[in-house]
């Protein structure tokens, strides 16, 4: 598997990176490297250095009347810490610019809410992270926006379910706990000619592997919490944007006064600097697990779009240069017991929320709870895994003792 070469670095950073090598396009794991770094602005330390920051200091009246000219002018407002992080992930989604979050939830709700007024009307896939569909009912109703949700295998059908207020399409691809692959191709040449802003929830891809921004999306949004930190450590939400939609998502976390800590932001760029090669592994190790775990008596469907199966496939094929190492299955109906028996036992799977770290997780769901445009007819038990960095070896053994507890 190999990655594709990617544009330049943003030409809108404004914190320099170490100079490139010109006329040339730098590749993606050139990009990750040195993205939004400056030593030479920093005493020659390789990474950006922490600045814990509110107050920041004019020495005088002039400078301080000036002050808005001043990128660096208040803690809230961003740092070198911040600045040098959200360089680094506009290179990599593509983007005009990026919008650091708490968390990637309020990199949804911050997303929407900037998008959408009071008579406007939303459209979100069915498959999404549970969160956006809470947030979809829960917040945008309350503040008068139509919600609908849709069949993320609509494709072009989209166009039917427009409506003249129409202002947004939320998308994942693959979506959330079922890993259906959505057309984004499509909706997004229904929705541009309509002026509709796009969205795609590109954590899953780590925006290593999709770039949906090239596609003509406006938006990419991610959890950094997950493959961007890549070490289970931290919470972060990153809003990627073309260049027609930056300023007015910029301004609106602005007025929400969204900022992130400088901790997380450092450990984020910290993370950043290995996603390539992570995501590689990632994408080898779930394969490796996923055609193990197809040839399982007990398994009764394997959803990951790296599969040649999957009927995500082929969109995943054309749109995608790897695949991440969370995808879900689906066990025969089992009783209580010896699913706990089973996932109790594992030594190497952690069972907890989240992914994207480098360890392998497991987590039984139920799809059908989150999900009002379609309906999860699947029987059996659905599991979502995360495969990590371990040997698969290792891993095959873990859950091939799993396996013999379930059958007891
Ligand atoms: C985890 C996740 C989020 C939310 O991220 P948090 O940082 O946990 O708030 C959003 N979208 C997807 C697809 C996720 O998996």
């Amino acid at each position: 598997m190999s990655l594709s070469p990617t544009s330049d670095i943003a030409p809108s950073q404004t914190v320099a990176m170490t100079e490139p090598p010109r006329n040339r396009r730098l590749g993606l794991d050139t990009v990750v490297c040195h993205a939004g770094r400056d030593p030479s602005a920093h005493f020659g330390v390789v990474n950006p250095p922490v600045f814990h920051a509110s107050t920041i200091l004019f020495p005088t009246l002039a400078a301080l009347e000036a002050k808005a000219e001043q990128k660096i002018r208040y803690g809230r407002r961003g740092t070198p810490t911040t600045f040098a992080l959200e360089d680094a992930v506009s290179a990599l989604e593509e983007a005009a610019g990026t919008v650091l979050t708490p968390s990637g939830a309020n990199a949804i709700s911050t997303t929407l809410l900037a998008n959408l007024e009071p008579g406007d009307h939303a459209l979100i896939a069915d498959n999404v992270y549970g969160p956006c569909r809470h947030c979809g009912n829960e917040v945008l109703r309350r503040f008068g926006v139509e919600v609908d949700f849709y069949d993320p295998l609509v494709g072009s059908g989209i166009e039917a379910l427009i409506k003249p207020n129409t202002r947004l399409i939320w998308m994942e691809a693959p979506g959330s706990l079922t890993f259906e692959m959505t057309d984004v191709a499509a909706i997004v040449a229904a929705a541009r000619p309509r002026g509709i802003v796009t969205v795609v929830d590109n954590t899953w891809s780590g925006g290593v592997f999709f770039k949906p921004l090239t596609l003509g999306v406006d938006i990419s949004v991610q959890a950094g919490t997950k493959y961007i930190s890549g070490h289970s450590d931290l919470m972060l939400g990153t809003i990627s944007c073309a260049e027609g939609s930056y300023e007015r998502v910029k301004a609106f976390a602005q007025r929400l006064g969204i900022c992130v800590g400088p901790d997380d932001a450092y450990l984020a760029q910290r993370g950043l600097r290995t996603i390539a090669v992570r995501m590689r592994q990632h994408h080898a190790n779930a394969l490796e697990l996923a055609n193990w775990l197809a040839l399982r008596p007990e398994v009764t469907r394997i959803m990951y779009p790296a599969l040649e199966n999957d009927p995500g496939h082929s969109f995943w094929k054309t749109h995608f240069t790897g695949a991440s190492g969370l995808f879900g299955f689906v066990i025969r109906e089992t009783d209580r017991r010896r699913l706990a028996a089973m996932v109790d036992g594992l030594r190497l799977f952690g069972m907890g929320s989240s992914w994207g770290g480098y360890e392998s997780l497991v987590l039984p769901t139920d799809p059908r709870v989150l999900r009002s445009a379609t309906v999860w007819s699947e029987p059996g038990q659905c599991m979502r895994m995360h495969v990590g960095l371990e040997d698969v070896s290792d891993l095959i053994d873990d859950l091939e003792k799993g396996f013999e507890r379930l059958g007891r």
